[in-house]
């Protein structure tokens, strides 16, 4: 609301009340609604790391036109479709390690606190009764437009769909539309009908949180006009409503465009994790600060594949290795510099997070005791130094429960890795054992001195992004970003 950053401070000490808006559930949510729920539940978990007791709550938008109009094609009921489609949204959301929230409250069980809320509006004279409409009075509310920025005028100018004759002020909008031939309908004071789509969020959040709580969330395409209009209806309704922060998310862009259902430019989030893992998805998604736009590609997917591949694979040979000194008495005490690097890991990430959500700059922070690590598992000089074992596991720990905060932390690294190489196979059309014989091939060829044909195999894999690695114990692969990925983002 202040366009400013500002300290945090919840209205109950130790507790946050937070609401982000949900999705519309007549279709598979697209990578933009993954970049919301994503952008959220990293904030929910931080919160909760930083010890606050959050109630966190999201909604279903189950009762709307495009449900509605989807529930006709295809000859279903509306309801039955949108509790389909919440449904694939838990599966996408589990997919992406998003956290269920306190509540998830849908529309369709909320009738009662929707026309209360309503009334409320009507008898406080900030709303009007046209045909068994109701429409909210924008000219009551002077606040009008503070969220966004905009005045009315600007809105009046900007009308590109045709005005309602009916209406007190264009800007006006719909708290309840009277019932259509074929549609679903709830009886109301006003006749059978059914809510506009801004009052649903104003009703459930002051059922969960009350009519003061402490953020709400959602994408920026939110702020005009369903968060302003949630704000006039919320006042109207309590005059004592306030949100204490405004928290939106900055959108997907491909080709600079903004992703959208509209513009026909989406991949759902199905798509893209045939592909790539979810979990790449979701490293690519906090690897640039929430209220940044994010230019989707393939690219920039291949990139953050690769970069969990490297932090799950540094982990996996610490485990590995631990496995290996099983049963070994270990110290209690650390090395000196292995006590600097995590305690200067702890505060780089606790002051990128804690400085509105930084995450790409946490990230950043566990590139150095990566390094580390793999310097003491893998040379010479790092398999000789005191205390090894001991500095590994106190820095593995660290860095597995900072991975936890951001929900990159599967219950299983190897599982990850190995679904990350099916990924990488899948996307270059090879099965496992059409690439071991590939590397069979190049095997003998490099026997029999053939270095021009063992060379060519293992570039042509490399560019399609295959990496081989020669030991004296044979040659191994994992995935890579492909030397000849150009930005081809339509092309999925
Ligand atoms: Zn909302």
């Amino acid at each position: 609301m202040t366009k400013e950053k500002e300290l945090f401070r919840p209205r109950v000490p130790g507790r946050v009340g937070m609401y982000v808006c949900g999705v519309t559930t007549y279709d598979l949510s697209h990578i933009g609604h993954a970049r919301v729920y994503v952008t959220f539940d990293v904030l929910y978990r931080f919160l909760k790391h930083q010890k606050y007791d959050v109630c966190y709550v999201r909604n279903f938008t189950d009762v709307d036109d495009k449900i509605i109009a989807r529930a006709n094609e295809l000859g279903e009921d509306p309801l039955s479709l949108s509790s389909r489609y919440c449904d694939e949204f838990h599966s996408d959301m589990a997919y992406l390690q998003c956290l269920p929230p306190s509540v998830e409250p849908r529309v369709s069980n909320h009738m009662n606190q929707i026309i209360d809320m309503i009334k409320q509006i009507l008898d406080n004279d900030c709303a009007y009764i046209i045909d068994g409409d109701v429409y909210f009075s924008v000219d009551k509310f002077p606040a009008y437009g503070r969220l966004s920025g905009r005045k009315l005028e600007d809105n009046r100018a900007g009308e590109r769909v045709a005005v309602d004759s009916r209406k007190q002020n264009p800007a006006d909008f719909a708290l309840w539309k009277s019932a259509k031939d074929g549609e679903p309908y709830w009886e109301s004071p006003w006749g059978p009908g059914r809510p506009g789509w801004h009052i649903e969020c104003s009703a459930m959040s002051a059922a969960y949180l009350g009519h003061s709580f402490d953020i709400h969330g959602g994408g920026m395409d939110l702020v005009f006009p369903h968060h302003e209009n949630e704000i006039a209806q919320s006042c109207a309704a309590c005059s004592k409503s306030n949100i204490g922060y405004w928290i939106h998310n900055g959108f997907v862009t491909v080709n600079e465009e903004k992703m959208s259902k509209s513009l026909k430019n989406f991949f759902t989030i199905r798509e893209v994790i045939e592909l790539y893992h979810p979990l790449a998805l979701r490293f690519f998604l906090i690897g640039t600060h929430y209220r940044s736009p994010i230019n989707y590609s393939m690219t920039q997917l291949d990139i953050a594949s690769d970069r969990l591949y490297y932090i799950y694979q540094t982990i996996c040979d610490c485990e590995e290795t631990f496995h290996q000194h099983h049963g070994n008495d270990l110290k209690d005490s650390l090395p000196q510099d292995t006590l600097q690097c995590i305690q200067k890991l702890h505060l780089d990430f606790e002051s990128s997070m804690s400085d509105d959500l930084h995450t790409p700059v946490a990230l950043a922070s566990i590139s150095e005791p990566l390094r580390i690590i793999n310097d003491l598992l893998h040379t010479r000089k790092g398999r000789k130094q005191e205390l090894r074992i001991e500095s590994l596991s106190a820095m593995v720990k660290e860095i597995k429960n900072l991975l936890g905060i951001l929900g990159l932390a599967p219950s299983n690294y190897s599982e990850v890795l190995q679904q990350l190489r099916e990924r990488a196979l899948r996307r270059v059309g090879l099965t496992e054992d059409e690439l071991l014989l590939k590397i069979d091939e190049r095997t003998t060829a490099r026997k029999n001195k053939q270095y021009d044909k063992s060379d060519e195999i293992r570039k042509g894999l490399a560019a399609i992004g295959i990496t081989l690695m020669d030991s004296h114990t044979g040659t191994t692969w994992k995935p890579t970003i492909p030397h000849d990925v150009h930005e081809h983002a339509s092309a999925m």
